[in-house]
């Protein structure tokens, strides 16, 4: 008899695609071949013993679904977790972050900072993120190690300004070509913190490289009311009419926040294609705004999820991230029919993705797509009944509740035993430096 070979061979349990095609498959065939879906069959007219695979995955009693996708976050900032809460943004960033970034940001707190992050959102799903930061060379070689999928955006700010264009071009230039196509879970990419703290040459610049190298522009958009007035009275208008008239909105920008909008902005993300990131969490904390985001879907805008730093969220977990995006909005506009579950699991996965500019190659489960997958325990107490699953997903089910994680192939999870990181030594590594930032925080005059 002919087998069917595979390298990973998942079956039983219920099979989320997210994919428009067939939606749900219970007690699935899934054969995964060289980090791809190479084919998704029904148990009962396929059985498993027609396949042969290296590794065997029974994942009965499970749901099998795509990997979450993070679209914004500074996964080194995890070292200033907890540091410096209950403040508005500005006083949290210029009185506490800035300066603890200026004293204690380094290659090696970067690097373990993100190999703890990326534990973090293993353990709790995300399978692909979308990073912005400094030495973001330290983040990319995280990735590698860690097996996740990740979007690197070499980080631009102008405080204190002190690069000319030519240098910070030449900077772009360098970490773009020094990370391209060194592996397919690695994509490099810009990032410019805020229209309120880049000069226009910086963000016209780092917009004509990533245009140059077709890879993604993040930037950080009416995330306050004070920014926008910062912007208005700097170039009388609004931030994104801004950003607009320098020419620096297309496709591969993503707009991350975007709290404060005026209908006719909703009308300059859609003509422009520009991606939005929602971090309601972060926004939440720091009682930076709402993002009007039933009114950007209702516009056609595609809008994915995101957690932001560790230090204004405080965690990496985007159940939780898809539990307050559900409620917030049904909140804010008295009206608990927006937002839906089966919305929210889709910014969180394919729409995500389609942010990222990875909806080809991620965010569902299907043939050809990589092989980017998650497995739930659906055993637990608060997964009984199931009527709806995304509705469990979206109100009752936790990052714990994810037992085993495969990106492009590779299985980086078993069972919750982190298979590419060796946790302990990354958390003796992120606590040593903590512990340097509590020192130089207790030793500043008050
Ligand atoms: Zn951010």
């Amino acid at each position: 008899m002919q087998h069917e070979e595979y390298d990973i061979l998942i079956t039983g349990g219920l099979l989320l695609t997210m994919s428009g095609d067939t939606e749900m498959v219970k007690d699935p065939v899934i054969g995964i071949r060289s980090g791809r879906i190479e084919s998704i069959k029904k148990s009962h007219a396929h059985p498993p013993h027609l396949f042969r695979a290296k590794e065997l995955i029974d994942a009965s009693g499970c749901l099998i679904m795509p990997g979450l996708v993070n679209t914004h976050t500074h996964l080194p900032m995890v070292c200033f977790r907890g540091m410096a809460d209950d403040l508005p943004l500005m006083e949290w960033l210029q009185n506490h972050i800035w300066p603890a970034e200026t004293r204690h940001v380094s290659r090696e707190m970067v690097y373990a900072g993100s190999m703890l992050a990326m534990a973090e959102m293993i353990l709790s799903g995300t399978t692909t993120f979308c990073d912005a930061y400094f030495y973001e060379s330290s983040v990319a070689r995280a990735t590698l190690a860690s097996g996740m999928r990740g979007i690197v955006c070499q980080g631009f700010i102008d405080l204190p300004e002190e690069n000319t264009p030519s240098r910070i071009i030449e900077i772009a230039e360098r970490f773009i070509d020094r990370w391209r196509d060194k592996s397919p879970l690695l994509i490099p990419a810009l990032a410019c913190h805020a229209p309120y703290t880049c000069t226009e040459g910086t963000l016209v610049c780092i917009k004509s490289v990533a245009r140059k190298a077709g890879v993604p522009y993040n930037i950080h958009v009416s995330e306050t009311k004070e920014e926008v007035e910062i912007i208005r009275s700097r170039h009388g208008k609004s931030p994104l009419r801004y950003l607009r008239d320098i020419d620096v909105l297309d496709g591969h920008t993503i707009a991350v926040h975007c709290n404060w909008l005026e209908d006719d902005e909703i009308d300059i993300l859609r003509t422009y294609g520009v991606k939005v990131s929602h971090n309601p969490e972060s926004s939440l904390k720091l009682a930076a705004g709402i993002a009007p985001v039933p009114k950007l879907l209702r516009n056609a805008v595609v809008v994915g999820l995101g957690t932001d730093g560790t230090a204004s969220n405080n965690d990496l977990d985007l159940f939780g991230e898809m539990d307050t995006a559900a409620k917030i909005h049904k909140m804010a506009q008295m009206d608990p029919t927006v937002m839906d579950a089966k919305t929210v699991v889709k910014m969180a996965t394919i729409e995500g993705a389609r942010v990222l500019g990875l909806d080809e190659q991620i965010g569902s489960i299907e043939v050809g797509k990589w092989a980017d997958i998650i497995i739930l325990d659906m055993m637990k107490p608060h997964w009984i009944p199931l009527f709806n699953p995304y509705s469990q997903l979206v109100y009752a089910a936790s990052g714990a509740d994810v037992t085993t994680s495969i990106i492009g192939g590779r299985v980086v999870m078993r069972n919750r035993e982190l298979l590419s990181i060796d946790l302990p030594a990354v958390a003796r590594e992120v606590k040593t430096i903590a512990d340097a930032i509590a020192e130089s925080i207790v030793s500043q005059p008050s």
